[in-house]
């Protein structure tokens, strides 16, 4: 059994508009103008009919999340209106300024009065926030937990956690970077918090979000049909995966690719072959976007010296013990329980209870082994090797991903 997904998670984000003429209602120049006229306090003037601006709040990075659901529970981001906003702010910690709203995207469907401008907010300093929003049901949950809770064939939630992570790439690095790295001034938010820039006018230099890209490659025996599977010390138990490593500054995807293989098992590596990218916003907060570029790397010599400041272990597997470590009746009961647990989150039943991604679950027939979940490129990089077929001798990886959109 394999999964195919539209786009790898957090990727397929349904409010990235193409960029829009400045002068267009919902682009961020023109949603920003009538931000800062909303939030002067201008007695008489009201919210315009269109755009709407709806609101994503996070607190020390996790977004405000909601749950619907009977007998399957439902994760949904909060969003608040604009006006629910600014009443939930009203004698607050947070002091609310223009230049604190980071402009996320819109969704402009063909009736322009159902447009929809999309804003996130950090209220980390509003402790108050947290009960008078847990008396709406809604709390803020940890993104790798919302991650982990999404049902994968959802095209609703997949979208939801592209938006969540996309928000949360964006106020991370507004966070870390405070301060002009050519001459130490402050930065401040430009273009609707999508840019910062420098205060000093004989400086005034522009600053862009971060992205840090990383090679993560499944390394492949060829002759053998074996793959290479490793363990990090911080892994859950029974979990192996790919193998991965940050680009060095002056090197190609290709040549990342090779030294980490060498580096952390001592295997060569020939040919290098592409196979698709995700972005990963839920790894420090110190980089807030990771870009993983996944690869097949094909071995040109099989012996194994692991690198045990890097790696716990790495190993050779068969095809069919790799198949059997699709677990996924694993990863529905991990879904099914996170999802439960975010349901009892926000009815005030397990707050503040860690609920980070665990495959700790209890039950009876435990595979020896299991590769990480639909939500990481790792997934597709085995699954797709995994069940790759044979045609007229050429094996041909289905890359797990439509590759259309
Ligand atoms: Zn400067």
């Amino acid at each position: 059994m394999s999964i195919s997904l539209k786009s790898q998670v957090f990727a397929g984000n349904p409010i990235r508009s193409k960029t829009s003429k400045s002068t267009d209602p919902f682009s961020p120049t023109s949603a920003f103008q009538t931000l800062k006229v909303l939030l002067s306090g201008q007695p008489n003037f009201q919210e315009p009919s269109f755009p709407k601006f709806k609101v994503l709040l996070f607190r020390k990075g996790r977004p405000l999340a909601g749950s619907t659901g009977d007998l399957v529970k439902k994760w949904h981001l909060g969003w608040l209106s604009f006006g629910d906003f600014k009443d939930l702010l009203e004698g607050s910690e947070v002091k609310l300024s223009d230049d604190l709203l980071v402009y996320l995207g819109c969704k402009t469907e063909e009736i322009e009065e159902d447009s929809v401008v999309y804003w996130a907010i950090d209220v980390s300093e509003g402790a108050s926030l947290v009960q008078k929003l847990g008396s709406k049901q809604l709390c803020f949950v940890e993104l790798r937990t919302l991650m982990v809770a999404t049902d994968w064939a959802d095209d609703g939630p997949m979208g939801e956690l592209a938006i969540a992570g996309h928000a949360r790439t964006l106020l991370e690095w507004h966070n870390a970077t405070r301060f002009c790295g050519a001459c130490g001034e402050m930065l401040v938010s430009a273009e609707a918090g999508t840019r910062k820039q420098c205060i000093k006018d004989s400086c005034k230099k522009r600053i862009y979000p971060r992205v840090d890209p990383v090679v993560i490659m499944l390394v492949i025996d060829k002759e053998n049909d074996r793959a290479l599977l490793s363990r990090q010390s911080r892994f859950v138990p029974r979990m192996w995966s790919c193998l991965a490593g940050f680009l060095e500054p002056g090197e190609s995807l290709e040549e990342a690719v090779r030294r980490e293989t060498w580096e952390e098992t001592g295997i060569k590596v020939g040919e290098v072959a592409y196979h698709s990218s995700q972005p990963w916003p839920v790894g420090p907060s110190s980089m807030p976007c990771q870009l993983m570029i996944g690869f097949f790397a094909y071995a040109t010599s099989l012996e194994i010296n692991v690198d045990k400041s890097e790696l716990d272990d790495a190993k050779w597997h068969n095809r069919e013990d790799v198949k059997k470590a699709l677990t996924f009746a694993e990863y529905e009961k991990a879904q099914k329980t996170s999802a439960n647990k975010i349901d009892q989150m926000c009815k005030g039943v397990a707050r503040g209870q860690n609920v980070a991604s665990d495959f700790n679950v209890e039950s009876g027939e435990l595979a020896p082994m299991f590769v990480p979940g639909p939500y990481a490129i790792a997934h597709y990089l085995i699954s797709s090797w995994a069940h790759q077929v044979s045609i007229n001798g050429n094996q041909t990886p289905n890359t797990g991903v439509d590759s259309r959109l």
